[in-house]
Formats: structure tokens, sequence, C-alpha cells
């Protein structure tokens, strides 16, 4: 989602005339676009803010703004800390940078822009300049803000209620982005089972996707995130019903323990879950499943553990996002007792990220010899003549080919498996 309102910076800004630069140094405006989901993230803005003072010393007409959940959630401490700040603007008003850039122009002085709600949507095709996109892929967000309160989370807070945004307008700016030439859509939202509540037109998650089956040629569309308490059956079934749809999603758990899943306030069990993944294997046999776990939440003992490692045996995941638990201001479990010891989530992750590695090598080795469909998206990074793209499965695939197969579907067969890439050898 940050980089989807990251994009949208870099087209406003563009519309005034900016570029991008590799080079800090060589920048009039610094954006900062921030996370606070966890700890460690909010750490690295404030260093990072903190290490450009000398630059704006030595370049005074330098702007930064520092813009997101941290913006959203810190406010005017950031202005007050970093008095080299120029602009604070929160998670909804990302739409106005550029006014408030020209504004600052008129009348340079800190400023902190925090407002209740945007306007339904900033994106206005016409006042933007030339491709919306240089890439095969792209992200579409369709829905801001979560209701569900997980008691670890700080989501809810910094980007507040739920808000679907129109289907005429997600259908408008996918069909913008295919005619800049991508090919892939990746839907985005807290939870986007619940799109549509809220609008005036009777609309649902299941029926967007399929007005976008209808009514683009994208080659592949793909959605994150689903909570495990909505994935319903008319989801699953879209997966066989609709063809642009890849088969992979990204469901996740959390934690394998009943008791810490009713702390977390998720409203399902573990067996709730399995029986979910059931369903959905028994749909679609090779559905490729990635998920987010989290280890250390309150009172997580080594049962509860256990119990997360089984789970994680059980389903086999083709990937999964590990993450210790972090108190966030804000949040319910910040005030929780049995707080984990640093060393303690430290030794859970490490033997739970071993344990995914060891799956998700096996699960790549399990892909040699076999065919698979190839969305081209550029060079690889290893360069000698080798392009890479992902497989329906979102696996990474390296092979020998030329750029001209970029923004094509190309058919792979699998001749090698790493812990993190695949090789391959272009069949057709
Ligand atoms: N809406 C998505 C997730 C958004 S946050 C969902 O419901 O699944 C992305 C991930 O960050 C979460 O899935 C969770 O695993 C992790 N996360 C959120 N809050 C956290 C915290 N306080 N400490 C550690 N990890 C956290
Ligand atoms: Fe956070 Fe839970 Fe909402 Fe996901 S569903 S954003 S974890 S509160």
């Amino acid at each position: 989602m940050n980089e989807y309102d990251s994009l949208r910076v870099q087209r406003i800004l563009s519309a005034r005339g900016y570029e991008t630069t590799e080079t800090l140094e060589r920048a009039d405006v610094i954006f900062i676009n921030t996370c606070s989901v966890r700890e460690k993230a909010e750490q690295k803005v404030q260093s990072f803010v903190g290490r450009l003072r000398k630059l704006k010393s030595r370049k005074p007409s330098l702007k930064i703004i520092v813009a997101g959940c941290v913006a959203q959630q810190l406010g005017e401490k950031l202005t007050e800390k970093f008095d080299h700040l120029d602009l604070v603007v929160g998670t909804r008003g990302v739409g106005a940078v550029g006014d408030l850039l020209d504004q600052h122009e008129r009348n340079p002085r800190q400023q902190v822009h925090l407002p209740e709600d945007a306007p339904e949507d900033t994106f206005q095709e016409q006042d933007l300049p030339g491709k919306l996109s240089s890439k095969v892929t792209a992200p579409v967000t369709i829905m801001q803000g979560c209701n569900n309160f997980c008691t670890y989370c700080i989501v809810p807070y910094v980007r507040g209620r739920e808000r679907s945004r129109s289907p005429g307008r997600i259908l408008s700016e996918i069909q913008a982005l295919e005619r800049s030439g991508v090919r892939e859509v990746l839907l985005l939202g807290q939870n986007v089972n619940s799109y549509g509540k809220g609008l005036t037109e009777n609309t649902s998650f299941v029926d967007l996707l399929r007005r976008i089956q209808k009514e683009t040629r994208l080659l592949r569309l793909r959605f994150t995130t689903s909570h495990p308490k909505d994935l319903t059956q008319e989801l699953m079934e879209a997966f066989a019903e609709l063809p642009m749809l890849c088969k992979n999603l990204h469901l996740p758990f959390q934690s394998g323990s009943d008791r810490i899943l009713d702390t977390m306030n998720r409203k399902y069990t573990s067996s709730d879950y399995l029986k979910k993944i059931d369903q959905l294997r028994t749909i679609c046999p090779d559905m490729g499943l990635s998920s987010d776990v989290m280890v250390g939440f309150p009172g997580e003992t080594e049962r509860d553990f256990e119990d997360t490692l089984q789970l994680i045996e059980t389903v086999r995941f083709d990937n999964l996002f590990s993450f210790q638990y972090s108190d966030r201001p804000l949040t319910q479990s910040n005030g929780f007792s049995h707080k984990i010891s640093r060393e303690v989530k430290g030794r859970r992750l490490t033997h739970l990220q071993a344990l995914q590695a060891q799956i998700t090598f096996e699960k790549n080795l399990s892909q040699t010899g076999t065919l698979q469909k190839v969305l081209v998206e550029g060079e690889s990074r290893s360069g000698q003549g080798q392009i890479t793209g992902k497989t329906e499965q979102n696996r990474a695939v390296n092979f020998c080919g030329s750029l001209s197969e970029v923004g094509k579907l190309v058919t792979v067969e699998i001749r090698e498996a790493f812990s993190h890439s695949l090789k391959g050898r272009l069949v057709s």
C-alpha cells in the first residue's frame, strides 16, 4: 500500500516537473513514506530523518516530507523533534502533497497535515503525465483502513475506518494502467473480503473481480489481504471461475494456538483455518499459499509456539512472512501482561524460519521438471542474458531470453531450484 501511495506521489510530483534521482544529495525534495506496523520500521524512519539534518543545513532549499503511518501516528511530535523537517502528511493527505508543496513555496514554514478523510479518490487520469507505470505489474488500492481491531495492530488507528473505492474508479484506473503496458494488477486492501460495504451501489469483492475479468484484458490479477474469518466459499470458487485470477492466496494466520488467536481478537481457531485451507485445495489443488505469522505475542508459551510450528508443518506454505511481536502505541496488547523477552522471541523466530526455509526449498524442488506459465517482468538481476518473471504461484524464475518477451506470458520448463528462486528454460 505504501508502494502504491509512493507511486501516486511520484506521479503528482512529475506533473509539476520533478524527476526522480537515485542520489539524495541531488534531490530538491525528499519524500519519505512510512510504515508503523512494527516498532523497527518506525525506528528506521526516525534515524533516517535525523541523518538528513546535515544535508538540509548544506542545502536550505531542500524540502523534506514525512508521510504515511508514522506521520499520522506522531504528527507534531515529528516537527518538534526535527526542526529541519518541512512537511508531515498523514495517511489521508498523500493526494494533497503537490498542493502542500506549492503552499510551502509561498510560505515556507513547518506544516502538519493530518486530514480526517480524503476525497474518495485523488486519482485523475487527465491530470497525470505520460505513462502511469513503467512496470509490467502494478498495485491498485481498492479500499483504505480496517475495522477489525486485532489487539496487536496499529493499522485501524493510523489508516482509519474501512472505506471502499467505487468499482467505476477502480476499473478506469486499471484500464489506464493497461494502456501504459501493465499486464498484471495487485488489488490492495487490509481486508478485501469486506470490499463494497458502505458504497451506495450494491457490490461485493467477488463482483469486483468478475467485472475486472470482463472489462479489462489483463493477463493476471492478484489481491491481498484476505482475512481467514471472512474468506467465503464464493471467493474460493472465484479462483476456479476467473481465468485471470492467479491461483495464489496470501492468508495470514498469525498463530497456531487457539488461546493466542483469541487474545489477538482474530475470531477463528486453528481448525477453522485448516478447514478453509482444505476447502481451497479441494477447489484448486495447485493453489499457491503464503501467510503472515508472529512469534512472542504476550503470554505465548512454548506450547503455543509448538502449535504454530505444527500449523506450518500441516499447511506447508509456499512462502511465509514471519515477525517478532512488538508493542505498538494505541493498541490493546500494548497493555497486556506476560510480555515475552527479546531473547525468547529471537530464538523462536530463528527456529520457525529454519523450518519454513526447508519447506520453501522442498516446494521449490518439487517444481523441477514441470512446465510453468511465467509473466516476464524484465532483466534478471544476475544479468548474463537472463530474464525474470513469476509463476502463477508467485515464484521467481530466471531463464535465458530476450527483453522482447517482457510483458508476455511464456512457458518455461523448470530445471533447477534454489531457496528463493527457480531457474528454467524457455519453451514457448
Ligand atoms: N491486514 C493484514 C495485515 C496487515 S499488517 C491482515 O489482517 O493480515 C502485516 C503483518 O504485520 C500482520 O499480518 C502481522 O503479522 C504483522 N504485525 C502487525 N502488527 C504487528 C505487531 N505489533 N508486531 C509484530 N508484527 C505485527
Ligand atoms: Fe491489522 Fe487485523 Fe486489520 Fe489486518 S485485519 S490490518 S492485522 S487490525
